[in-house]
């Protein structure tokens, strides 16, 4: 039975070892030819099951010099602040991305200014691109995935409640370079990788 003839009512043929593929798949775990790392390979079709990092892509928003922020209202780290941001969907490009995220986090419509920096979390393996946003208008409230979103002044921020490490980089490094016009993106700080919080402010 070839893909074809499971061809979906959306005329979408399933991809291998999706549910309507053509056969159960059978994995073993091994080095494939001319590769250097171990993969799940199917023993039926030769399908291998390549795992690679995602694309975080988000935004540090402002507003009359505030800056927006959410409140999570999911895990991981639930009731805790975070930035705009989430995984990229296939089909969209970054920046498309950045747009949506802040459309459902925080019901804001934003315009993207510049990359503020490029972030390699191999923990949890993610490649996160922060960029610079605005609001065009004080218009914002929490979606689905957040308890509340507010703005906030520099000193407002509630340092000891961020979410992960990241926003505090990006926060920082957005302060840094505020009022700038041209940046080059920034990275993780030095021998930073994502696992701890910098020290207290
Ligand atoms: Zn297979």
């Amino acid at each position: 039975m070839t893909n074809l003839t499971k061809m979906s009512e959306s005329g979408r043929v399933p991809a291998p070892h999706e549910p309507g593929a053509d056969h159960d798949p059978a994995f073993t775990r091994r080095v494939p030819t001319g590769d250097n790392l171990p993969r799940d390979i199917c023993d039926r079709c030769g399908f291998i099951h390549y795992v690679n990092p995602k694309v975080v892509v988000g935004s540090v928003v402002t507003f009359e010099g505030r800056i927006l922020m959410c409140r999570r209202a999911i895990e991981p780290r639930k009731g805790f602040w975070t930035l705009p941001a989430g995984f990229m969907e296939q089909g969209e490009t970054a920046e498309q991305g950045a747009r949506r995220e802040a459309r459902e986090e925080a019901n804001a419509e934003i315009v993207l200014q510049d990359l503020l920096a490029v972030y390699s979390i191999p923990r949890i393996a993610q490649v996160q691109l922060m960029y610079r946003a605005t609001l065009s208008t004080p218009s914002f409230s929490a979606g689905e995935e957040s308890l509340e979103v507010a703005l906030f002044t520099w000193d407002e921020i509630p340092w000891e409640e961020l979410a992960f490490p990241s926003v505090h980089w990006a926060l920082t490094q957005f302060r840094s370079v505020e009022g700038q016009i041209a940046i080059a993106p920034f990275t993780n700080p030095d021998g930073e990788t994502g696992n701890q919080f910098p020290p207290p402010r």
